[in-house]
């Protein structure tokens, strides 16, 4: 989509470190790492936030969760790792298209603020 920061990524027009991609999914380092692993998970199909997602998505949202998955293991993350999807303005949410965090190599606090 024209204006979208993701959408450029996955275009190649706004540079990014990718870690991994696929037909359907792009990863690639957060440029703000809230810790020592942090990498966004993005559908290269934009999509505008979780809120915006149709049964039709259902087989997309399951390649994103295992592509997480896939991304946490190539980084090392054994011991585990935080996923999260911020969304919508009360989520937080900052860039509006889908993406899955992938937080890892440090001991995670909870609540989160
Ligand atoms: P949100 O707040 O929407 O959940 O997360 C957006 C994330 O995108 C933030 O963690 C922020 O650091 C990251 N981000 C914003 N602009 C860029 C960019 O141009 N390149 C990369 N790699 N990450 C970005
Ligand atoms: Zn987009």
């Amino acid at each position: 989509m024209s204006g979208c920061l993701f959408c450029g990524i996955v275009e190649g027009t706004v540079p990014a470190k990718v870690v991994f991609q696929d037909e359907q999914a792009l990863a690639f380092e957060d440029i703000n790492p809230q810790s020592p692993v942090h990498v966004l998970i993005i559908p290269k199909r934009h999509v505008t936030s979780l809120q915006e997602v149709e049964a039709a998505d259902q087989a997309l949202l399951g390649h994103l969760v295992l592509t997480c998955n896939r991304v946490a293991a190539q980084k090392g993350l054994s011991s585990g790792y935080r996923l999260t999807v911020n969304t919508g303005r009360d989520g937080g949410q900052t860039v509006a298209h889908l993406h899955f965090h992938v937080l890892g190599g440090r001991r995670m606090t909870w609540p989160p603020g």
